[in-house]
Formats: structure tokens, C-alpha cells, sequence
């Protein structure tokens, strides 16, 4: 079965997408740890930060100053917000398409 952020970007499963490019979507995280939590997800299937090239740098750029604009449209950005990518098992990765947690708004 194909990973599930994949079939999100496909359109084949239900999701609150807030944004969308060609190369990026955001979606609602479907089990928020704070008030506003969005997943910040490239398109291209890349596992984790452990398997980023060199080539992808442009768009790894991109994810996190589409971050700080989600932020700011969101209006977490003065009272501030964490960024967070899970890498592996142990770093508490569970969906194994890498995507960056958005999360602000005070502690749920
Ligand atoms: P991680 O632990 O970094 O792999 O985070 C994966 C995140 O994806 C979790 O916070 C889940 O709540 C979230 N998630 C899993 N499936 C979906 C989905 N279909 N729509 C939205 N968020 C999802
Ligand atoms: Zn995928």
C-alpha cells in the first residue's frame, strides 16, 4: 500500500489541506498537539532528513519559509511556535514521508 501523506498528495484520502503548490502541500494534523498544528509536507517522497540530497535543498528551503508563512497566516507568529522534524523511530517518526510539525497557539 502506498504511504499515506502520498495518497493525500494524490487526493485519495480525506484531509483539511490549508495550502497547496506544485512542489508543497499543508494539511491540519489530524491529531493536533497544540492549537494550531499543520504537517508542512513536500510532495516528492523522501523518507526522513536522513535520506535528503543535495538536490533537494531548494526544496527543504522552501518547506520552512512556507513555514514561517504558515505561521504568519495562522497568526502564532509573534507568540512564537515550534518546528519540528522527526527523524526514525527514535526520534518519535511515525509516518515515514518527511514532513515539518508547525505547532503554536499555547499548549493544548
Ligand atoms: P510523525 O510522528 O512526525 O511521523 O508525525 C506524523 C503526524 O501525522 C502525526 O502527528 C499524525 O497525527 C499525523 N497524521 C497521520 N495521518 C494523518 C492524516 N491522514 N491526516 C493528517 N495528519 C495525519
Ligand atoms: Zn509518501
Amino acid at each position: 500500500m502506498e504511504c499515506i501523506f502520498c495518497q493525500i498528495v494524490k487526493g485519495q484520502q480525506e484531509t483539511d489541506v490549508v495550502f497547496e503548490n506544485d512542489q508543497i502541500i499543508v494539511f491540519k494534523d489530524v491529531n493536533p498537539k497544540a492549537p494550531v498544528h499543520l504537517l508542512i509536507v513536500p510532495k516528492k517522497h523522501i523518507k526522513s532528513i536522513n535520506e535528503l540530497e543535495e538536490q533537494d535543498k531548494d526544496l527543504i528551503a522552501q518547506v520552512i519559509l512556507l513555514a514561517k508563512e504558515m505561521a504568519i497566516k495562522h497568526k502564532i507568529a509573534k507568540s512564537g511556535y515550534r518546528l519540528t522534524f522527526n527523524v526514525g523511530r527514535g526520534g518519535g517518526q511515525i509516518v515515514d514521508h518527511l514532513h515539518l510539525h508547525l505547532m503554536g497557539g499555547g499548549e493544548k
